[in-house]
């Protein structure tokens, strides 16, 4: 396996140039896994729910372990650690496609260069004014903006469109939090791309396997595995450190990918102290243009089993689930570790503002399964007794990377996120839902309210709650 870098070009620290994914390694572990006994996986299991981190060759024991009841037993341990670990809050955001101009080729995406049916549309400054009014008036707080991959999408352009999302006020609705999906940058563009204020920057590895990452990325810069996988090490370096990764499954085995996510997870702890904040594990879907070889495809149980497997590996690593997924699995994997998902997605250009338009393959970039709106999927949420969360609270705070407290300081979750989740609850409540919405949120909020036993805390929460009754807004601790 060659892996050349190019510290000149890449003008990434040193410290990150370590060939962290060594396919040779990953594949002997899973290896040496094969067949676990019964006793292995349980002590595996035990080990996650105490809380800690899983090894390469643990997480291994857990994806070869195929008989049915341990599988049930990774899945409902899971489920403990999630609640444990995260409560029941369940953060929401919305994507934004900013434009679908791309130079790669990637096998298996509609926005593809030789796609010539794909209609290239790249939104103006109104046109994203009017996209997130529309998203602000839906109740969104949280976006991830996303591009492909093309001169025009330069660090200057994305931090423009940046800026103009944080500029747009609708009623009371704001945008409080910006994500990025887009390609990897220099160290330069990631700097001018941090100043304007975006929370986690995403890049996907698609597959950690360099033979398979070769034959799905026929041209453009993305062929590049080693450009792309340092990306985030520039990322690093340039002072971001909410960064989020992923593996689009479908391409290679999951089991490969799986033990390839967790493999870039130790390299940010071991160089950087601090993991991603976020993992992503889109499925394939289909998409204009695209002929995706089944293989490698994941099943349903396959996936539910994965994502069970991901919380159990990294209990304190967001999960991020998009609307790819039809609702019945998102409601699934909810149980088993996801904690975060989109509602009320489009992912066509401009097709928050004309939704009348419906999924239009030729503009957009695949096919998405969960078309609910963001109402319906709060309303699902609250009936199985998930706290919806808008909260932004952390990065505006300053409370991210190494000094990222959710998870290192104790109580921290029930002291904080929970009651944020609560109040941008409430001040969804109060501004967008229809009034049977209004009436089980709220239910809701009572509910969790009892089980807050420090009468202080509870008062102050409550005076905040009513607080937002009476009109104030973005107030969190
Ligand atoms: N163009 C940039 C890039 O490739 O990194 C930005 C992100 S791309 C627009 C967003 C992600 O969508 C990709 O990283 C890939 O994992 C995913 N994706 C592409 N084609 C897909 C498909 N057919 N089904 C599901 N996800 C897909
Ligand atoms: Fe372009 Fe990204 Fe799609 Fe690849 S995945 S074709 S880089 S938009």
């Amino acid at each position: 396996m060659s892996m050349i870098y190019h510290p000149q070009k890449y003008k990434i620290a040193d410290k990150a140039m370590h060939p962290f994914i060594d396919d040779g390694e990953i594949d002997e572990i899973l290896q040496e896994a094969q067949e676990p006994s019964k006793a292995q996986v349980r002590a595996v299991i035990q080990k996650s729910l105490d809380k800690n981190r899983l090894s390469l060759h643990e997480t291994a024991i857990l994806v070869n372990a195929n008989e049915p009841e341990l599988i049930q037993e990774i899945k409902s341990a899971a489920k403990v650690l999630k609640e444990r670990v995260y409560g029941k809050r369940i953060v929401l955001f919305a994507p934004l496609y900013i434009g679908n101009l791309c130079i790669n080729n990637c096998t298996y995406c509609g926005f593809k260069a030789d796609n010539k049916a794909q209609k290239r549309i790249t939104l103006t400054e109104d046109d994203l004014r009017e996209e997130v009014k529309s998203l602000e008036d839906a109740g969104h707080k949280r976006l991830i903006l996303v591009y492909g991959e093309h001169p025009r999408y330069n660090a200057k352009f994305i931090a423009e469109s940046v800026k103009t999302v944080y500029s747009v006020k609708s009623n009371k609705g704001e945008i409080r939090r910006v994500n990025i999906n887009a390609a990897p940058l220099d160290v330069e563009g990631f700097k001018i791309v941090k100043a304007a204020g975006i929370g986690t920057y995403q890049i996907f590895q698609e597959t950690y396997h360099h033979e398979t990452y070769l034959k799905v990325h026929k041209s453009g810069v993305k062929r590049d595995y080693d450009w792309r996988i340092t990306g985030l090490d520039r990322a690093m370096e340039a002072g971001i450190d909410d960064l989020g990764i992923g593996a689009l499954l479908g391409l290679y085995d999951w089991r490969f990918e799986v033990l390839g996510l967790l493999r870039h997870v130790n390299h940010f702890e071991a160089v950087y102290n601090v993991g991603p904040h976020t993992i992503s594990f889109p499925r394939i879907q289909a998409a204009s243009g695209i002929q995706v070889n089944k293989k490698w495809a994941v099943s349903d149980a396959d996936f539910t089993r994965l994502v069970a497997i991901l919380r159990l590996a990294v209990p304190y690593t967001g999960l991020i689930l998009t609307a790819r997924e039809p609702a019945q699995i998102r409601d699934e994997v909810l149980q088993y570790g996801v904690s975060q998902i989109d509602g009320g997605t489009h992912i066509e250009l401009k097709g928050y503002s004309q939704t009348e338009q419906g999924q239009d393959m030729d503009k957009e970039q695949f096919e998405i399964k969960d078309d609910r709106s963001l109402n319906e999927v709060m309303e699902e949420l609250v009936n199985t007794g998930f706290i919806p969360s808008f909260c932004t609270a952390c990065y505006r705070l300053n409370r991210t990377g190494e000094h990222f407290m959710e998870f290192s300081v104790p109580g921290f979750i029930k002291r904080f996120c929970q009651p944020n989740a609560m109040l941008t609850l409430a001040e969804y409540l109060e501004d967008y839902a229809p009034p049977s919405t209004k009436e089980k949120g709220y239910r809701l909020i009572e509910k969790e309210l009892h089980n807050y036993e420090d009468p202080n805390f509870k008062e102050k929460l409550m005076e905040r709650l009513d607080k937002i009754k009476t009109g104030e807004r973005d107030l969190y601790f």
